[in-house]
C-alpha cells in the first residue's frame, strides 16, 4: 500500500488517486535565471523517483513541471546582459535539459512556461477580482488574504493576530496593500523598460504564485492528485497557490502535498543567495560522475535533510562502481542450467523489501538496503559458483526492475561485435588523417571504456579485449 507524508493533513496517508489506475502530479520547477544547483536537483530527482515509482506501481502518470521564466532576477540579469527574456532564459533552459538527462531524470510529460500562459493567469485573476478575493491598488492587483479564512491550512501558521482588519491600508516600500500579508497577482511595470504584457486587467506582469495555480489547473484539472516541491515552498508559495485556486473554484485544489527536504551544507540550506552552492557542472568538473551525484542525492529519503560533503560523494562514486561491477559479473557469469532455490528466494525477498520501503513515503534508503543486501548475497554465490542459469536471468530482471525506479545501474553495455570495433578504428584513422585529434582520442577513450585496447603499430592498428 503506497503512502505519502501529506503536509496538508499532517499524516502519512494512503494514496488513493482520483481516477483508478491514473496518477497526476505537479512539481514546482526551476526559475531559469542561472544554472541549477545540486540542491535544486535533489528535489528534481525526488520528483523523478516519485514519477518512476508511480509507474512501477502500475499507474499511468501525468507529470507536469513548470518553468518560471519571468521574475525579478530574470528581468534584472537579462537587462544586464542586453538580452530579451527569451534569449536569456533559453541558455538556462537548454542547460537544464542537459543536466536533467545526464542525471538520469525522465523528462516530465508537460513543461509549461510562465511566459506562454499569460492569458490563463489573467483569466484566473479576473475570476478572483469578480469574487472579491482580489483588489486593485496602484495599477497592481493583490490577493486579499482576509477573504480566505482557510489561509494557513497547509503551513499551519496561525494568522488571526496578524491580519489587519477592514480597509486599513499599509504602505510597504513600493506597494499600497490592505494587509501586509496580501500578495501580488499582477504587477504594474515600475518603468518603461520593464517587460510587461497588455491585458484586459491592465498592462503588467504576473506575480510568481499565480503561474502555478493557472498552469497546474489547466493541465491537471481544478482538483488533482499530488503537488510536490521543495520544503521552502510550503509558505508562502503553496499556501498562496491554495488561496488562489480554491478562492477561484470553490473546490479542493490538491489532495496530497509532498514536500522534499533540503540539501544542506554545514547545516545551512544550499541556495544561490547564500552563495554556498555547487552546480551540477561544478561537481562534474571535479571529476565526479553524474551517476554518483544521482546516487548521493537519492540515498537519503526525501523527507530527511541531506548534508553535502565531497567525502560522501566520493563514497557514492565507489558504491555505484561496485553495484555496476556486480551486475557486470552476474551477467557475464558462465552458469549451469537449473535453479538454486535459496537465491531465487533472495531475489523475491529483495523485491518485496524494496517495494515495502518505497511504499513507505518513498523511503529510498530502505530500498537501497534491499539492493545492497542482494548484491552481497549474490556476489558470495558467484564466487562459490552457486548461481544457476535461471537465477541469473531472474536476478538480472530484478535489478532491471529496481533500476526502473533508481536508475543507478545505467545502461547495460552489450559486447561490441568485431565489425563494430573495426569500423570505429577506421573512423579514428580517418579523423587522424584530417588532423581531428579530438575525435580520434574520443574514439580511443570510448573503445577503452568498453574494454577494447588499441595498439598503433607500423603495420596499422591492432586491437584486443582487456
Ligand atoms: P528554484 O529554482 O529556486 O525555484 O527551485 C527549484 C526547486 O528546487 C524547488 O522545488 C525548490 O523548492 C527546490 N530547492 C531549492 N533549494 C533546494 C535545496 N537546497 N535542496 C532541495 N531542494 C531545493
Ligand atoms: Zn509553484
Amino acid at each position: 500500500m503506497l503512502r505519502f507524508r501529506n503536509t496538508l493533513t499532517g499524516n502519512v496517508d494512503e494514496f488513493r488517486p482520483m481516477r483508478e489506475g491514473e496518477a497526476s502530479f505537479y512539481y514546482c520547477g526551476p526559475t531559469v535565471w542561472n544554472y541549477g544547483h545540486i540542491g535544486n536537483f535533489r528535489s528534481a530527482i525526488a520528483a523523478d523517483i516519485l514519477r518512476r515509482y508511480l509507474k512501477f506501481k502500475g499507474y499511468k502518470v501525468t507529470h507536469v513541471m513548470n518553468i518560471t521564466d519571468v521574475e525579478d532576477r530574470i528581468i534584472a540579469e537579462s537587462q544586464k546582459a542586453g538580452k530579451s527574456i527569451d534569449e536569456y532564459t533559453s541558455i538556462y533552459i537548454d542547460a537544464l535539459w542537459e543536466d536533467f538527462d545526464a542525471l538520469g531524470c525522465e523528462r516530465p510529460d508537460i513543461v509549461p512556461r510562465a511566459t506562454r500562459h499569460i492569458p490563463e493567469m489573467v483569466e484566473l485573476i479576473e475570476k478572483l477580482l469578480a469574487s472579491d478575493h482580489a483588489y486593485r491598488s496602484d495599477d497592481s492587483i493583490y490577493y486579499r488574504i482576509g477573504s480566505f479564512p482557510e489561509y494557513g491550512k497547509l503551513s499551519k501558521i496561525k494568522f488571526e493576530g496578524n491580519i489587519a482588519g477592514g480597509s486599513d491600508r499599509i504602505k510597504t516600500d513600493r506597494y499600497d496593500k490592505e494587509d501586509v500579508r496580501d500578495f501580488a497577482l499582477w504587477k504594474a511595470p515600475a518603468s518603461e523598460t520593464e517587460p510587461a504584457w497588455d491585458a484586459p486587467i491592465g498592462r503588467g506582469r504576473p506575480g510568481w504564485h499565480i503561474e502555478c495555480s493557472a498552469m497546474s489547473m489547466k493541465y491537471l484539472g481544478e482538483t488533482f492528485d499530488i503537488h510536490a516541491g521543495g520544503i521552502d515552498l510550503v509558505f508562502p508559495h503553496h499556501e498562496n497557490e491554495i488561496a488562489q485556486s480554491e478562492g477561484a473554484t470553490g473546490k479542493p485544489f490538491v489532495r496530497y502535498w509532498i514536500h522534499f527536504e533540503h540539501l544542506k551544507v554545514d547545516g545551512e540550506t544550499m541556495s544561490k543567495s547564500k552563495g554556498n552552492y555547487y552546480t551540477f557542472r561544478d561537481i562534474k568538473e571535479k571529476g565526479f560522475s553524474a551517476a554518483a551525484i544521482r546516487y548521493f542525492l537519492l540515498s537519503v529519503p526525501h523527507n530527511k535533510q541531506l548534508n553535502f560533503t565531497f567525502d560522501a560523494l566520493a563514497g557514492a562514486e565507489k558504491t555505484v562502481a561496485s553495484l555496476r561491477d556486480f551486475r557486470a559479473r552476474l551477467s557475464e557469469a558462465k552458469t549451469e542450467p537449473g535453479k538454486n532455490e535459496k537465491l531465487s528466494e533472495a531475489a523475491a525477498r529483495a523485491l518485496r523489501e524494496f517495494e515495502a520501503g518505497m511504499d513507505d513515503d518513498l523511503n529510498t534508503s530502505i530500498a537501497l538496503a534491499a539492493v545492497h543486501n542482494l548484491s552481497r548475497e549474490v556476489n558470495t554465490a558467484l564466487a562459490r559458483k552457486q548461481v544457476k542459469a535461471e537465477n541469473q536471468r531472474e536476478l538480472l530482471d530484478v535489478i532491471d526492475r529496481f533500476d526502473t525506479v533508481l536508475n543507478i545501474f545505467g545502461e547495460q553495455q552489450r559486447e561490441m561485435l568485431d565489425s563494430e570495433i573495426q569500423s570505429l578504428i577506421d573512423e579514428r584513422q580517418e579523423a587522424r588523417r584530417r588532423r581531428d585529434f579530438g575525435r580520434a582520442d574520443e574514439i580511443r577513450d570510448d573503445l577503452s571504456s568498453r574494454g577494447i585496447m588499441l595498439e598503433d603499430t607500423k603495420d596499422g592498428v591492432r586491437w584486443k579485449r582487456k
